[in-house]
């Protein structure tokens, strides 16, 4: 279904629309054989609280980024290799709804939909995708994936030693390989991970216990010498990307959570199992051929592959 977008005229257009959204702040998304899947607001769990994100599918990458101006301009684009991406279901916890993780070697969220019809949705569109474009690659999926960090107001305490209270001077920090929640003594270790990062990076206490021990068991040399202790002066090494930048005052995430105002839909295109009212039609049929005028509830756009052959005109 996707198939037949390829080459299409709406959909190198819609390309060009997310292009100019993200403008100077995003990368050139036009290249041959890719086709614009889908796109949504989505409600990305960040490390101080949940944020809404525009979320594009495409048949190779998933891209995101801040809403600036909706439906208009964003930035902070982020793009992930689909070959690397692995879904994992949430259950549904108090507020938190409709839920699912995306998961990747290098990166990994909690992302939620505004109801669970759209959940749906989209896990199975990334699914879909992933799965066709390992077929075409064939590539084998990732088998190890960066672990989900765990929101900083979900820790008031550290982790590991549950003594360190966090302040602005005591900084939670992040294991790499676990996720959890950490103080500085607890965490003034690294790690090579080499599915995340060519650095030695920051772990836990545990995690750097049960890293040791398992190399050792491979009969590697115990210490490496980049494998020394984090600098005290950690100058904000342990922040990621997009979480960075909010350095405003700590925002209750449960009032957020509700504050969020996700009344736009998903929309995938080329999807015959979908309505038909609920594509998002170009303001005109892309097929020369194509009778449907301003009917665009029938007109599919079809791929220039078969320009004689829009729904429209198959249906009559
Ligand atoms: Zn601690
Ligand atoms: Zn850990």
């Amino acid at each position: 279904m996707v198939d037949r977008l390829v080459n299409s005229e709406a959909n190198a257009r819609r390309i060009a629309t997310v292009e100019n959204c993200f403008g100077a702040n995003g990368q050139p998304l036009a290249i041959p054989g890719r086709v614009l899947v889908g796109e949504g607001v989505v409600t990305k769990m960040c490390r101080k609280k949940p944020k809404t994100r525009q979320f594009y599918l495409f048949n190779d990458i998933l891209v995101y980024g801040n809403i600036v101006m909706d439906k208009k301009k964003f930035n902070k684009q982020h793009i992930i290799p689909l070959e690397e991406v692995k879904l994992e279901n949430l259950e549904d916890d108090g507020i938190l709804k409709n839920g699912w993780l995306i998961r990747t070697p290098t990166k990994s969220f909690a992302v939620y939909a505004a109801t669970a019809t759209e959940k749906t949705e989209w896990m199975a569109h990334i699914n879909k995708c992933v799965e066709e474009l390992l077929k075409k690659t064939g590539k084998k999926p990732s088998l190890e994936h960066a672990a989900v960090w765990i929101p900083d107001a979900e820790a008031s305490i550290c982790m590991h030693c549950r003594k360190t209270q966090f302040t602005v001077l005591n900084r939670r920090h992040h294991c790499r390989k676990c996720g959890a929640v950490v103080c500085n003594p607890c965490s003034s270790k690294k790690f090579l991970l080499p599915a995340q990062s060519s650095k030695p990076l920051r772990v836990c206490l545990s995690c750097y216990d049960t890293l040791t021990k398992a190399r050792a068991n491979q009969g590697d040399s115990p210490v490496k010498p980049a494998e020394k202790s984090v600098n005290q002066d950690s100058s904000g090494e342990d922040d990621s990307e997009d979480e960075v930048e909010e350095t405003g005052k700590a925002d209750d995430p449960i009032k957020d959570m509700d504050n969020l105002s996700i009344d736009e839909k998903p929309t995938f295109y080329g999807d015959t199992t979908e309505p038909a009212t609920e594509v998002n039609h170009p303001t005109s049929c892309d097929t020369s051929a194509c009778n449907a005028g301003t009917d665009f509830s029938v007109c599919d756009a079809v791929s220039s592959n078969d320009a004689t052959t829009c729904r429209a005109d198959a249906n009559e």
